[in-house]
């Protein structure tokens, strides 16, 4: 391995230069239990828990990590996602924290005649064991993203439509690790927690803006010497904090799922459950054999929100689309934690590269279907769901429905989120209250004026 990492820009304020000249960010990285490598170039690092890019002139490529661990060998004695660490990418002690529920389904499945249908179920359901605090498999990410970190006095600045920044904000409360979360103001009704947030949490909304808005304020308040970029995809924490989803049904289901159908807005976590299948298959030596092969992925998205549909559609690499189209669909949708424009679909590794690997499709469900899936299930299985479940569930029946997929087939149907109706109910929840509000028509340099000042930045 050389020392490639050197090369990266330093994180570490105030230095941040390119390569690195000072101490301490000279000394390497403390040893971890695994190395990253670039999907592109396969080049080498050590992890500093902070790395985000490949720094080999090339297009862009996600960074993978490699496990010292060749094997699934999950803690037994740990019933949350640190039962995975093993394949995680974080460091010490981790308090533990809730994972995904992987159940068979009797009552959507006798609906719907699937034998072989499995639900991995992400939020809050106390009787299935499921725990987690926001409801949503966001925390799945924000939990490891958190344990990747160095403890760098750094603030982790993080753009969100609402759910990965409530993750982010319960995490980073929990923790008290300084951070700037910003979202449109439509995301705030996903910030209710059972107590009241820390005072290192952030809250940032754009009034009148859309979710692109937020990740380009976040973006250049990270060019800010105290800011640190949490990443999004190219964050190996996030993408393998999202695959302890599949590695979840693996434990339970002694398999990997033919079919996997997940609603997505950047496709993130699709991404991560393919690197997931594929260090499964590896780790249990049968490549060939049938009950390992590659699960093809079912992306879904909703009308009329819909780039990642439009491009796989049209065979192209890049998702095209006016932004003032794109910002009308997203007032019409019913899944707003859907609305990305900017999806990594064309990165090398991204969910282009993932959806023709796994021999997967891209399915589309409008609102009123996903409103009538999302009722169903919460009649048939016993909980209510997110808007983006609601979709995901709206696709596998309109799947069933047009023969795309084959009824004794195993399906993991991945309920991104779901139980927030049941933790009101016995929770007195705490709504966060915004410490500043932005517009989206204020200049960036402004915006990025005031957020420093909230802080209490340099
Ligand atoms: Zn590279």
């Amino acid at each position: 391995m050389d020392d490639a990492n050197t090369a990266a820009p330093c994180k570490q304020a105030p230095c941040r230069q390119e390569p690195c000249r000072q101490e301490p960010c000279r000394q390497a990285p403390e040893p971890r239990h695994y190395t990253i490598a670039c999907s592109y170039c396969g080049r080498q690092y050590y992890d500093d828990g902070l790395i985000l890019d490949c720094s080999a002139d090339h297009e862009p490529a996600l960074l993978r990590t490699q496990y010292d661990d060749g094997g699934f060998h999950p803690l037994t004695d740990r019933p949350g996602i640190f039962r995975y660490q093993r394949w995680l990418p974080v460091t010490g002690a981790q308090q533990d924290s809730g994972r995904t529920v992987v159940y068979r389904s009797h009552g959507l499945a006798g609906l719907l005649r699937l034998p072989n249908l499995w639900i991995a179920f992400n939020g809050f359901w106390p009787e299935r064991g499921a725990t987690l605090e926001t409801a949503t498999f966001k925390e799945l990410e924000a939990s490891t993203v958190l344990g990747r970190m160095p403890g760098a006095d750094l603030i982790l600045t993080v753009a969100s439509s609402g759910n990965t920044g409530a993750a982010f904000a319960w995490a980073c409360s929990q923790r008290q690790q300084s951070c700037v979360i910003v979202i449109p103001e439509k995301g705030l009704r996903r910030f209710n927690f059972r107590d009241s947030l820390h005072p290192c949490v952030n809250l940032v909304v754009i009034d009148d803006g859309d979710y692109p808005d937020a990740m380009e304020i976040a973006s250049a308040v990270c060019r800010q010497p105290a800011f640190l970029a949490e990443g999004g995809v190219k964050n190996v924490g996030r993408r393998d904090g999202l695959a302890t989803v599949l590695l979840s049904a693996f434990d339970e289901m002694k398999r990997l799922p033919s079919y996997y159908f997940q609603a997505v807005g950047s496709g993130t976590g699709a991404i991560a459950i393919l690197e997931a299948a594929k260090r499964v298959r590896d780790a249990t030596g049968d490549i060939a054999g049938p009950l390992m092969a590659l699960p093809k992925l079912m992306l879904c998205q909703n009308l009329p929100f819909t780039p990642i549909f439009d491009a796989w559609r049209l065979g192209k690499r890049d998702p095209t689309g006016s932004i003032e189209n794109f910002r009308h669909a997203v007032k019409q949708v019913y899944a707003d934690e859907l609305t990305n424009w900017l999806p990594p679909y064309a990165t090398r590794g991204g969910v282009y590269d993932s959806l023709k690997e796994s021999r997967g499709d891209v399915l589309v469900a409008g609102n009123a279907a996903a409103r009538q899936a999302a009722d169903l299930f919460h009649e048939l299985e016993g909980i209510d769901i997110e808007p983006a479940a609601g979709v995901a569930v709206a696709c596998l029946q309109d799947a069933i429905a047009r023969r795309r997929v084959d009824r004794e087939a195993t399906i993991l149907l991945n309920i991104t989120g779901g139980g927030r109706g049941r933790m009101a109910l016995e929770r007195a929840l705490v709504p966060a209250e915004p410490k500043l509000r932005l517009s989206r028509r204020l200049r960036t340099e402004e915006a990025v004026q005031q957020v420093t000042a909230l802080c209490g930045a340099p």
